[in-house]
């Protein structure tokens, strides 16, 4: 089964790394995706499974500029945890992770290698090693990967996750899992 041209290896990828169009208004660092992680991607044969994006899932485009706002990324990013945690909002969070890992356990339950998790740091949504809570970036995961990580564990699934902080990071952090899963 599934015999074909595919290389059975994909990646879950948060959804700014492919479309900075959805990060928060004032964040985006470049025009369109982290193009050096893409062709690493492309490159490691590995199928780029987008993830969805929380925040513009759940609380909409526009839902803050911290330029604007004249308070540390942070001090928003704060804000922004806390409305991810308002009852409506929270389960379309958890519906969006559910969905997430049920795509990894169907790869992974016809022998497909599930490469890994990609998230972005300090994101209170995002963050895989650090995320915003308390007005600080602090260690520990955004609420839509921790939700994931939850769901991922409920289907028995080990997947490892990371987190990034911009291109180059993304890029290099990328290839070295790569290489590692051979
Ligand atoms: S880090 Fe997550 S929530 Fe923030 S823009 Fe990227 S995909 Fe959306």
């Amino acid at each position: 089964m599934f015999t074909d041209g595919r290389s059975r290896r994909v990646l879950l990828i948060a959804h700014c790394l492919l479309n900075q169009n959805a990060i928060s208004d004032g964040t985006a660092v470049c025009p369109a995706a982290f193009r050096e992680a893409v062709r690493a991607l492309l490159d490691g044969e590995a199928g780029i499974v987008q993830l969805p994006c929380p925040e513009l899932c759940c609380l909409g485009l526009d839902r803050g500029d911290p330029r604007g706002a004249e308070r540390p990324v942070t001090v928003e990013n704060t804000r922004i945890r806390r409305a991810l945690c308002e009852p409506s909002a929270g389960k379309r969070l958890t519906a969006l992770a559910d969905q997430a890992a049920r795509q990894a356990a169907e790869y992974r339950k016809h022998g497909f290698a599930v490469l890994g998790v990609v998230g972005v740091d300090r994101s209170p949504s995002c963050g895989v090693e650090t995320t915003s809570d308390r007005d600080a970036e602090v260690p520990g995961r955004g609420l839509f990967m921790e939700a994931l990580s939850r769901r991922l564990a409920e289907l028995g699934l080990e997947v490892p996750m990371l987190g990034v902080r911009g291109p180059e990071d993304a890029a290099a952090k990328i290839k070295a899992l790569l290489q590692n899963a051979g």
